[in-house]
C-alpha cells in the first residue's frame, strides 16, 4: 500500500515529516512519496524555487528509506492537479495497488473545490489527518461521502485499491511553512521547526530572504 503526501513543502519541516511518520506506521505502508507540487492551483505560489524545494525536502528524509521525494509535478510543471499525479500513479502502479492519498482536516474540507473530487475519490483512498476527536464536514456533498466512504478499520483499506475515507489522528504541531519563511525574512530563527541541513540549505541559498507582502 503506497501513500502519496503533496504540498508546497516550500520548506519542508517537522510537521509534514512528523506527519509523515504517523501515517507510515500506523497504516503500515510499504512507501510514502512526498510530492512537491509546481504551481498551486488553490493558494498562492511558492518562493523558493522546484528544484531547491526538491533538494531540501531531498535532504529532509535521506535517512528515512520509507520516505521518497517524487518530483513528477515538478517535472510535468503547470497546475498541479491531484487527478493528474493519481492518473500517472496509476498507469506506473496499476489498478489494484491501494493508493492512499494523505490531506489535512483543512484541505479536505476544501475537497469539494478541487477539480473532479469524485474521480479522486475512485481512484485512491483518502487518509485525513486530523486532530483528536470526532470528524466533521460542513459540506452536504462531502458528509454524504463520508457516510458512503467512511471506514475505521485500517486493514479495510488494503481490500481495495481505492474509495475509503479514513481519518487518521497525528501528532499536532503547531508549525507552518509561512511562519519559518516569516523568521528568516526578519533575520530570526527557526531552528527546531524544521531539520538543521534544511535550514541550512534555506540560509545558504536565500530562499525566503525578503518578505513577501502576502506571506
Ligand atoms: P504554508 O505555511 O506555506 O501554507 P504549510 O506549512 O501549510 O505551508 P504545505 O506544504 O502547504 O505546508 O502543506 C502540505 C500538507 O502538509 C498539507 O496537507 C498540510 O495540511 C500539511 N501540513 C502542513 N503543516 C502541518 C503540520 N504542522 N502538521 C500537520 N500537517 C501539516
Amino acid at each position: 500500500m503506497i501513500g502519496l503526501f503533496g504540498g508546497t513543502f516550500d520548506p519542508v519541516h517537522h510537521g509534514h515529516l512528523r506527519v509523515a511518520l504517523d501515517v507510515v506506521e500506523h497504516l503500515n505502508l510499504s512507501q510514502l512519496r512526498l510530492l512537491p507540487l509546481a504551481a498551486a492551483v488553490h493558494r498562492r505560489q511558492p518562493i523558493a524555487s522546484p528544484a531547491q524545494r526538491l533538494a531540501m525536502l531531498q535532504t529532509a528524509i535521506r535517512d528515512e528509506p520509507l520516505l521518497i521525494a517524487d518530483d513528477r509535478e515538478l517535472t510535468r510543471g503547470g497546475p498541479s492537479y491531484t487527478l493528474d499525479t493519481l492518473r500517472a500513479f496509476r498507469d506506473e502502479f496499476g489498478a489494484t495497488v491501494p493508493l492512499c492519498l494523505l490531506v489535512g482536516a483543512d484541505a479536505f474540507e476544501g475537497l469539494p473545490d478541487w477539480h473532479r473530487p469524485l474521480d479522486i475519490l475512485e481512484r485512491a483512498h483518502l487518509i485525513v489527518m486530523q486532530r483528536p476527536g470526532a470528524p466533521t464536514a460542513r459540506d452536504a456533498w462531502l458528509r454524504e461521502q463520508v457516510e458512503q466512504r467512511r471506514t475505521d478499520d485500517p486493514t479495510a483499506l488494503r481490500g481495495q485499491a481505492a474509495g475509503h475515507i479514513y481519518f487518521q489522528t497525528v501528532t499536532q504541531l503547531d508549525i507552518s511553512a509561512t511562519r519559518i519563511r516569516r523568521l528568516l525574512a526578519q533575520g530570526m530563527s527557526p531552528r527546531y521547526l524544521l531539520p538543521d541541513a534544511v535550514l541550512a540549505m534555506a540560509r545558504e541559498h536565500s530562499c525566503y530572504a525578503v518578505q513577501q507582502a502576502s506571506a
